[in-house]
């Protein structure tokens, strides 16, 4: 790893830059490449960076990190079929999800940012809402627009201007914990969405048990999460970008048994070579097991 590669942050939520370092970092020598590689689309790639909490407000970050430039470059490219072969999974998991964003949303226009292969959209508009996604990979939008019919564009929010007041609901499935600035994120959200417009996020709570008991282990430190929340973070970053929280809670996700235990790969090598034989054993590739190792739904509503 070279210098120039990476990119010194202040802590997002507060601007102060006084930090304590919980994980060290663990660079070998990895090129400008290998970097990019890492961000491709399910980027499931074992945390390198060092991990740091700011002593002001508990912001848990990378820091340094990998320039979010060369962050952005790697997500564009590469291709990622592993993670479409899991669209089943993921459409059973946002049919349950969206039941419970219809309790506080009125059916409309709705946005979902980093949508991947389009799989939430698919749901909601059988559902009957109006849809459109944002993607940067170029390969997996052009997935969602061939197997769904969906229109995604392909960038981020930043690259795609939209009106004031647009959106009914804006979503951001796993991808909070990616992006170079959250704050940033939501309040370019919060100018999008209408008056009483509900934001709609998911993101893996480090302060969970899981977390604390499996510590660097734990599923989701990864060197793709540029940010790790918790209750308490997200709820101050929401409150300061001008949302009132009306519903947290755990988020259980479907994944078929044999993509979860290819995933194991990267952290349990026995447990990785035990699944997958009882998995193959028994046929149980495409059974849709719930997991949860964390991930947290947060429902929010813009502020007036
Ligand atoms: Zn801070």
């Amino acid at each position: 790893m070279t210098k120039e590669n990476l990119e010194y942050v202040s802590c997002n939520l507060c601007g102060k830059d006084d930090y304590i370092v919980i994980y060290e970092a663990k660079y070998q020598n990895e090129t400008q490449e290998d970097l990019k590689l890492k961000f491709r689309a399910s980027g499931d790639e074992t945390l390198i960076d060092q991990v740091v909490k700011c002593k002001n407000c508990g912001l848990i970050y990378l820091n340094p990190r990998i320039k979010s430039d060369l962050i952005i470059e790697g997500y564009s490219e590469g291709s990622d079929e592993a993670f479409v072969s899991q669209a089943k999974g993921r459409e059973i998991t946002f049919r349950k999800s969206l039941k419970l964003i219809n309790k506080y949303a009125k059916k409309g226009k709705i946005l979902d940012i980093g949508t991947a292969g389009g799989s939430f959209l698919h749901v909601a508009e059988q559902d009957g809402w109006e849809v459109l996604g944002l993607e940067p990979n170029k390969w997996m939008a052009e997935w969602g627009r061939k197997n769904y019919g969906i229109n995604i564009k392909q960038g981020t929010i930043f690259d795609n201007k939209f009106p004031d007041n647009y959106f009914d609901v804006v979503s951001l499935w796993d991808v909070l914990e990616h992006v170079p600035s959250p704050k940033k994120t939501l309040e370019e959200v919060n100018r999008i969405l209408k008056e009483d417009g509900i934001l709609v996020i998911n993101y893996p709570d480090i302060g969970s048990f899981i977390a604390k008991i499996l510590k660097r282990r734990w599923m989701f430190l990864l060197s793709v999460h540029l940010y790790y929340f918790t209750p308490k973070t997200i709820k101050a970053i929401l409150k300061d970008t001008g949302y009132d929280i009306v519903k947290i809670k755990p988020h259980f996700q479907k994944l078929g048994l044999g993509y979860l235990m290819w995933r194991m790969k990267a952290y349990s090598k026995m447990l990785h070579v035990l699944g997958t034989g009882f998995v193959k054993l028994f046929r149980l590739h495409n059974v849709q097991a719930p997991y949860w190792l964390g991930q947290t739904l947060v429902i929010a509503r813009k502020r007036k």
